[in-house]
């Protein structure tokens, strides 16, 4: 099956991602642990912009830098340096941002994903850090919103700004790019994607081979999904309508679904950008070897060994994979009960009930698993009864053998069903006469009975196939 992409879609992506598991800020010693504090409490001189103050770069943060550009398979560069990017704008009061221009750290790198007709690479153009501005916020809309206030704490964050080529032909394959992305990011341990703002997204689109269209303000991988179908169903509506697309950047309305023109496009050349002369070029491809030997095992790597080493299907494995705490919590129980069991009960079964109630696999305890796989494997509950002993679990708390106990989950013995099984056909002829003349419907009444004469704690499964054994014997 090949994709043929009819409307000649291409997407990029520029993905923003704030390193937030550094401990400080990338040009000075500010904390980077604000998101639950006052405005404008983690704030210096230096992420003010105040005159005269000076940058120091933060060695780490360079050093989370190369670890991404080496797990996106980019190049790293010999020397870097630092530009100034001169705009005027509130949310930056030096009037410029700190950024790589025509050095970038990293870049030429790709990333692997799941396509429209199976694995496809997704050409990385670049990936360069750069500080984070201030944020702008306001007293209700932002139409009815008296002023417009800014909370610098967010100002001098690390960022690192990863560019794709417009390698993409649809939204989803821009939001499986995402998830791969947020996934590796995951592994690398350089942010938590949980907090406000960790990943923020703008995407360039076009169609029929047309000028590129930028889309900002999307805040969530999911809006980024509907942002790119709201813009190519536009462009192409347009298109049909003998209209011509411009070079434009829009602004996603997460609220109403569309994008909104806010300027033609400034080049680059309206931003002046000149090399920062308070902060001195960084060689940093000689650290590159050293970090590459301490790089985790990422999550293509992990995927090929589940599939080799417990030897589940593609689908599980990706599944299980995806999210390092998930695979971590996998392994743990795969090691205590039968591997291709774990892999049913944690990929499928709890992973169900865990996004039911938007919960993470943090949720759960790899030993409560253990435990429950292991009564549902020795025979002692039903596997619907496995279920039931989670849900419990997630909704009131406890412990696997007390829900047991409590509900009375444990199966009945094996002699008791057989005895169940044998009354319950001796009670009901018709029905057994029925079934026997071919009507497969009266087993059913049959085996209601033996659930009822064993209070539902028999494997309705088994009473079934007990039952049309001992049938089949008797005929
Ligand atoms: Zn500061
Ligand atoms: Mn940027």
């Amino acid at each position: 099956m090949v994709y043929e992409n009819p409307d000649g879609v291409k997407i990029g992506l520029e993905v923003h991602v704030q390193l937030n598991k550094l401990k400080t800020k990338l040009f000075c010693g500010c904390s980077t642990d604000y998101h639950n504090d006052e405005p404008n409490t983690h704030v210096c001189p230096v992420c003010l912009g105040l005159p005269g103050s000076l940058p120091v770069i933060n060695e780490r943060a360079v050093e989370f830098a190369i670890r991404i550009g080496l797990a996106l398979s980019c190049e790293i560069v010999e020397q870097t340096q630092f530009h100034r990017k001169n705009y005027y704008y509130p949310d930056l009061p030096k009037g410029f941002q700190t950024t790589q221009y025509d050095y970038p750290i990293a870049s030429k790198g790709k990333v692997i994903i799941e396509g429209e007709d199976g694995e496809r690479v997704i050409r990385i153009t670049r990936a360069h850090m750069e500080e984070d501005p201030g944020r702008l916020q306001h007293i209700g809309t932002i139409e009815k919103s008296k002023g417009t206030l800014i909370n610098y704490n967010r100002s001098g964050m690390t960022l690192i700004e990863i560019v794709s080529e417009p390698d993409m032909r649809s939204p989803k394959e821009a939001r499986r790019y995402l998830d791969k992305l947020r996934s590796i990011l995951d592994y690398l341990d350089v942010f938590n994607g949980d907090l406000e703002g960790a990943m923020r997204v703008d995407a360039n689109v076009s169609v029929f081979g047309g000028e590129r269209v930028e889309i900002k303000n999307i805040s969530s991988f999911k809006g980024a999904e509907r942002a790119l179908l709201y813009e190519i169903m536009r462009q192409k509506n347009h298109v049909r309508r003998g209209g011509e697309i411009v070079m434009e950047t829009r602004h996603f309305d997460e609220a109403r679904g569309v994008t909104i023109s806010m300027r033609t496009k400034e080049a680059e050349h309206d931003y002046r950008y000149f090399p920062e002369p308070d902060l001195v070029p960084l060689r940093v491809a000689e650290r590159a070897p050293e970090i590459q030997k301490a790089l985790p095992e990422l999550p293509d790597a992990r995927r090929e060994r589940f599939l080799r080493q417990y030897e589940m299907s593609n689908m599980h494995a990706r599944a299980l994979t995806n999210e390092i705490k998930v695979a971590d919590f996998y392994e743990d129980v795969a090691g205590k009960v039968n591997p291709k069991d774990a892999a049913v009960w944690v990929a499928d079964i709890l992973r169900g009930e865990l996004n039911y109630r938007d919960l993470g696999i943090d949720a759960f305890a790899a030993k409560d698993i253990v435990t429950i796989i292991e009564l549902v494997t020795e025979n002692r509950i039903t596997e619907q009864s496995g279920v039931e002993v989670i849900r419990t679990i997630l909704d009131h708390g406890g412990k696997p053998q007390d829900i047991v106990k409590d509900k009375g989950l444990l199966k009945v013995e094996d002699d008791i069903v057989a005895k169940a099984v044998k009354e319950a056909i001796a009670e009901n002829p018709e029905a057994v006469t029925d079934y026997l003349g071919g009507k497969e419907k009266s087993l059913n009444f049959v085996v209601g009975k033996v659930m009822q004469k064993t209070k539902g704690r028999a494997d309705a499964r088994e009473v079934r196939e007990r039952l049309v054994k001992d049938l089949n014997d008797q005929s």
